[in-house]
């Protein structure tokens, strides 16, 4: 039977009993019609006002990881999944964090002293500025010292742009480095600035990165106004999670089981002070700088010339003292038991603890995720339980090193092998109108599919019209670093997805509140209950499935593109390369498989409902398929990282780094480990053929 591609319409929907024939990916076509008659009935109980309810309360007061006003969000999301109908679950660890910013100060000292401001300004129009529990800006993980010393700008303090200082003969040894956000993670600009010898570092936003020179300025437009500082952490350990236990859970100290912990001078982590600066200060110390004028691309948005040093004359003083410690965290998951295979999960998440209200990143997709949930609960208790199970899971600490999530596979790692379906990321998932997103191969199609069911707010267009625009398909990524999927994704092998709508953002200030949200990111909080249809129709759709919507030959095409990226990225240093042939042989192999093994799961669903000892035994190899990639020893950067398909890029931390066993050997520029490399990928995709020809006979046989 052929495929129909379908096309829904929701404005003028036909009565579902009438409408065209649907065939969805994984289910049977009885399966299928069932499956479109409940996701009718769950599009209409989605509750777009709740959305609204749930951020407003959230967001009321500031809720950094390790306080007690992150604890009352914790409260209230149990009590609002468990009116919901989730059996609500509480995991507790006890992890080593700065839950304060302890003191800091920042001063120029000469040629004339004075103090420079640490904090947003209390604005007239935006009644959460003056709160009271709003904290300085800071950086989660500084180092602890008091140095004066004099400055040198060192652009975005990127490995290139400290090593282009070196070539110009500029000594950052003893000084306070200023370098402005963006290019990198934080933590790596404190990292490099740290190993050239740097004393301290300021870290600021420029306003030609988000300032006046892109547009209006909060509270007229969306963007940083001259008090506006990102927080945020610099861990830049080899490993997400607590920096005191890789690959085991920060058990709580007083339970049963005693999680051995590394000391502090152990770790990875910054010695160097480090605090962040908004652009209005930043300004004072830039415009008295007296060296040579900065290098082309290093310009900033500010008045003047920039320049590489300030010269004796000018000297700063940069004081941080902050106290870190074991501080208690909590998960937060909900989950509604499958009716039939229990032991499979969807598993769906995003963080709750923010560096101040929090309204766009994370609670727009938290509040997403409780109106969900809702949803779910409800359809549930009128008899419609998914088939699979769903969970629903609030991070704690995300912001401080991904902590939570990261914890939480560590000590489900064994059981989530075997039971995780996916986990689809929702990290600050509501914050705005253009949706977007990335996702493991496997995953690509449900994504994009699960949006032609959902209609785009005051349009006439479906989510998936609106987001492909003038393309046929939805354009999606693929998995970098910088949120709760990593170990899942990275570490556990476990097929992953991240998205969501974005907008303009005030990024980790203390702006980023409600006052924000209903000004900038979305007016008429329509988009909450829109992107949890979305997710609803992508959870439902896993869950319900005879055979893992996985899109089986999505492996091998991607595979193709980022393995003939790598081939190029070694022969521009090593001309004489002619490519991963074993791998590229295999991946041929990979492609026909795949091919063949989609059309046998579409034919034999097209037969009926295929009996439920197969529908199992498919559905195990399924689960198998992208552990193909893991490996025991890990990458070469680091063993945590276990996926040979993805990482994120560890020197820069947030971008995503294909292949990554192979790229750290272009980073390296190296040529020693390619034939290592080439029969290290062969291997990983001869895991992937071999459980793909067993659905093959499983599916072939009788
Ligand atoms: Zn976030």
């Amino acid at each position: 039977m052929k495929k129909l591609t379908v096309f829904f319409f929701l404005a003028c929907s036909l009565s579902s009993g009438f409408s065209q024939e649907v065939h969805l990916d994984g289910f049977s076509t009885e399966g299928s019609r069932a499956q479109e008659e409940l996701e009718n009935l769950f599009l209409e109980t989605v509750d777009f006002e709740s959305f609204k309810t749930h951020l407003a309360t959230m967001t009321r007061h500031p809720h950094s990881a390790g306080t007690k006003a992150n604890e009352a969000v914790r409260d209230y999301l149990a009590a609002v999944m468990d009116a919901a109908g989730l059996e609500t679950t509480l995991y507790p660890y006890d992890v080593y964090l700065p839950s304060e910013p302890g003191e800091s100060l920042v001063e120029i000292v000469t040629p004339k002293r004075s103090l420079l401001n640490q904090r947003e300004y209390i604005l007239e129009e935006d009644p959460f500025s003056r709160h009271p529990e709003l904290k300085k800006g800071w950086n989660a993980f500084s180092g602890s010292g008091d140095v004066t010393a004099e400055i040198v700008y060192a652009n975005y303090g990127t490995q290139a742009d400290f090593e282009k200082l070196a070539s110009m003969g500029i000594e950052v040894r003893g000084k306070i480095v200023i370098a402005r956000y963006g290019r990198n993670f934080r933590g790596y600009k404190a990292k490099f600035a740290e190993q050239y010898g740097a004393a301290g570092l300021i870290i600021y936003t420029d306003p030609g990165d988000s300032g006046y020179t892109r547009g209006l300025v909060f509270p007229e437009g969306p963007f940083y106004n001259e008090s506006a500082i990102q927080r945020g952490s610099l861990v830049t350990e080899n490993f997400t999670g607590d920096p005191l236990t890789p690959f085991e859970p920060a058990l709580p100290t007083d339970g049963k089981t005693k999680t051995k912990r590394l000391r502090p001078e152990e770790t990875q982590l910054h010695r160097i002070p480090v605090t962040p600066i908004p652009y209005g200060e930043a300004e004072k110390i830039l415009a008295q700088m007296k060296g040579k004028p900065v290098p082309a691309g290093w310009q900033g948005g500010l008045p003047f010339t920039y320049r590489l040093e300030g010269g004796p004359q000018l000297t700063l003083r940069l004081m941080v003292d902050q106290p870190i410690d074991l501080v208690p965290i909590y998960n937060v998951v909900g989950t509604i038991k499958g009716s039939e295979y229990p032991d499979e999960w969807v598993i769906l998440g995003c963080h709750y603890d923010a560096w101040a209200f929090g309204a766009t990143d994370p609670n727009s997709g938290t509040s997403m995720l409780l109106t969900l949930s809702e949803a779910l609960g409800k359809l549930a208790r009128e008899g419609h339980r998914p088939k699979r199970s769903i969970l629903i899971a609030h991070w704690d600490g995300e912001e401080h090193g991904v902590i939570g999530s990261t914890e939480w596979v560590e000590q489900m790692k064994e059981e989530l092998s075997a039971k995780a379906v996916a986990y689809l990321n929702f990290d600050a998932g509501v914050s705005g109108k253009n949706m977007g997103g990335s996702a493991a191969p496997s995953l690509k199609k449900v994504m994009t599919e699960a949006a032609k069911r959902v209609k785009y707010p005051d349009s006439s267009k479906t989510v998936f019209e609106v987001w492909a625009g003038d393309k046929k398909e939805p354009s999606l990524g693929n998995l970098g670093g910088g949120s709760d999927h990593i170990a899942f994704y990275m570490h556990a092998g476990i097929p992953s997805l991240s998205g969501g709508a974005g907008g303009p953002t005030l990024y980790h200030t203390n702006y980023d509140d409600f006052y924000f949200y209903e000004k900038f990111a979305d007016p008429t909080f329509q988009m909450g209950g829109t992107i949890a249809q979305w997710a609803g129709i992508m959870a439902l759709r896993l869950a319900n499935a005879s055979f893992i919507p996985y899109q089986l030959p999505r492996y091998a095409e991607d595979l193709s593109l980022h393995l003939s990226n790598a081939t190029s990225g070694i022969q521009a240093y090593a001309s004489g390369f002619e490519g991963f042939t074993r791998s590229q042989e295999a991946l041929e192999t990979l492609k026909v498989a795949s091919t063949e093994v989609a059309s046998l799961l579409q034919t034999t669903l097209a037969t009926g409902e295929p009996k439920a000892r197969k529908i199992t035994a498919v559905n195990r190899e399924l689960l198998r398929l992208e552990k193909s990639f893991l490996v025991e020893e890990g990458m070469p950067f680091g063993p945590w990282y276990q996926s040979l398909y993805a990482s994120n890029d560890p020197f820069s931390g947030y971008a995503s780094w294909m292949l990554p066993a192979i790229q750290y050997e272009i980073a390296k520029k190296s040529t020693e480990n390619l034939l290592l490399l080439d029969e290290q990928y062969e291997a990983a995709l001869h895991r992937l053929i071999q459980t793909v020809q067993r659905i093959e006979r499983v599916l072939t046989a009788d």
